[in-house]
């Protein structure tokens, strides 16, 4: 069988990985000139950076560290232990571990009562039912009760530990108000957290792509490919990139949602483009400030989470990517990430993004003198997010589309890795299952 493969990030790559497996031709098709997707790397003056995605999560993303044992890939992986520090509004510093996230109940500022009321919905939550796989979108459909992640943790854990401890995890993770989130995600992250390992692999999460798909036959990987169109033919379907065609028995469309939507508004009902063309997109953007000597060699953590602040903040966290991952910053040399939260970016210009950027480093890791360079990374729609209803609402979907035709992406669940690989493989597997004989 020969599968058509639409969008080279992680989900396609991982779609392409599990077809090409099981013996059958995988074709790949990438629009941009490199794979890798919101994962992908880019090299400017010795440093590498990433130009979206960041850690893996261990026990977490079990489809992932699967697929990296079954490549060979797995040993590799350098581990990053996120040693964090919470930046209070008047500078106190408070240190916690994203790999530990109950190393969050030890901030200072919490009183007893919150520590009491963090671990009773800790323990209450890890008896209760809730999605077995965090990034698995039809478990998590199955536990959403149109509950706001704001509502909920202010409800079972009080305005303090909203504030540090839910607030600047989510922050990091995701970058928008917390009342934008739906709760069945965080809450699965929760009752797992015991299994949260970081690592990244040595050139960064878009080599995970690269492994993916090594094994390709060069012919079948296209970049600089965007598909323009697809048609039926037959019992097949065509394909549309670079004023040429394509014919395969099926197509796995991996790329973001309203991409999907366009390209099957014919062979969907307008209630399935619909749910599509509604997955939200929120704005993104963070900031690479590299430094050609390291201006802070000696400083204690890889993270810092600014807190305390009322309303919306600009950033959600500053990482050290040195220590995160060493081969990405020339000798000597260091790298920040400035990530920013969504709300104010909508009134910032591009060089107001920027300054903000190196004036929050300074506050937060010490004045340092002026950088090699400062590279945006600017996303009109950078990361999906999952509103209540969300899941159920795209979940739908997988049951009305055409034959030989299935969906992968991030966006059935709440974005991440392990969110794409996983829908990639179910994608590929579903077609590869519906072709046996
Ligand atoms: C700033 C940032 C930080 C992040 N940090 C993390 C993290 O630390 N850990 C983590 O697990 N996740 C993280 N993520 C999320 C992660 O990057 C995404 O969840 C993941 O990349 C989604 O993979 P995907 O394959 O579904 O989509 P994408 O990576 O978006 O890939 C879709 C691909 O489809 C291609 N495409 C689009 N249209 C066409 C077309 N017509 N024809 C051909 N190709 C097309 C696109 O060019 C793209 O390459 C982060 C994301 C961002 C933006």
């Amino acid at each position: 069988m020969k599968v058509i493969i639409i969008g080279g990030g992680p989900a396609g790559c991982a779609a392409a990985y599990t077809v090409q497996k099981a013996n059958h031709e995988a074709i790949l098709f990438e629009a941009s000139d490199t794979i890798g997707g919101r994962t992908k790397q880019l090299h400017r003056e010795g440093f590498n950076l990433g130009t979206g995605a960041l850690f893996l999560m261990g026990g977490i993303y079990p489809r992932t560290m699967a697929l990296l044992r079954e490549m060979g890939h797995i040993k590799k992986l350098v581990p990053w232990k996120g040693a964090s520090e919470l930046m209070d509004e008047d500078n106190s510093r408070y240190p916690v571990r994203l790999d530990k996230i109950f190393s969050f109940a030890k901030v200072p500022t919490l009183r007893s009562i919150d520590r009491l009321r963090l671990l009773a919905t800790g323990i209450r939550l890890f008896f209760s039912p809730g999605a077995k796989n965090p990034f698995n979108g039809s478990q998590l459909a199955t536990f959403d009760r149109g509950e706001n992640l704001e509502d909920w943790s202010r409800k079972h854990l009080g305005a303090r530990n909203y504030e540090y401890v839910m607030r600047p995890i989510m922050d990091f993770l995701y970058a928008v108000p917390l009342r934008q989130l739906s709760t069945p995600f965080p809450k699965a992250l929760i009752k797992q957290a015991h299994k949260i390992s970081l690592s990244t692999p040595p050139q960064g999460i878009g080599q995970i792509s690269d492994w993916l798909v090594e094994h390709m036959p060069s012919e079948n990987v296209h970049v600089s490919a965007p598909v323009e169109r697809i048609a039926r033919d037959g019992d097949c379907w065509q394909v549309f990139a670079n004023g040429r065609s394509f014919s395969g028995d099926a197509v796995v469309i991996a790329t973001e949602a309203f991409v999907a939507a366009g390209l099957l508004q014919e062979f969907i009902s307008p209630d399935a483009h619909q749910r599509l063309m509604d997955t939200p997109y929120t704005e993104y953007a963070h900031v690479a400030v590299a430094y050609e000597e390291d201006p802070w060699p000696d400083y204690p953590v890889d993270i810092v989470l600014p807190v305390g602040v009322d309303g919306e903040r600009d950033v959600g966290a500053m990482v050290l990517h040195g220590r995160r991952s060493p081969t990405s910053v020339p000798e000597g040399a260091q790298l920040v990430g400035v990530y920013f939260n969504t709300p104010p970016l909508a009134d910032m210009s591009d060089d107001d993004i920027k300054n903000q950027a190196v004036k929050q480093v300074n506050k937060a890791f010490g004045q340092a003198p002026p950088p090699q360079f400062v590279h945006l990374f600017r996303y009109e729609k950078g990361l999906t997010i999952a509103k209540p209803g969300h899941y159920q609402s795209l979940d739908k979907v997988h049951d009305l589309l055409p034959p030989h035709i299935r969906l992968a992406g991030d966006y059935f669940s709440q974005a991440g890795v392990e969110a794409a690989i996983y829908s990639g493989e179910r994608a590929a597997n579903d077609i590869l299952k519906s072709h046996a004989p």
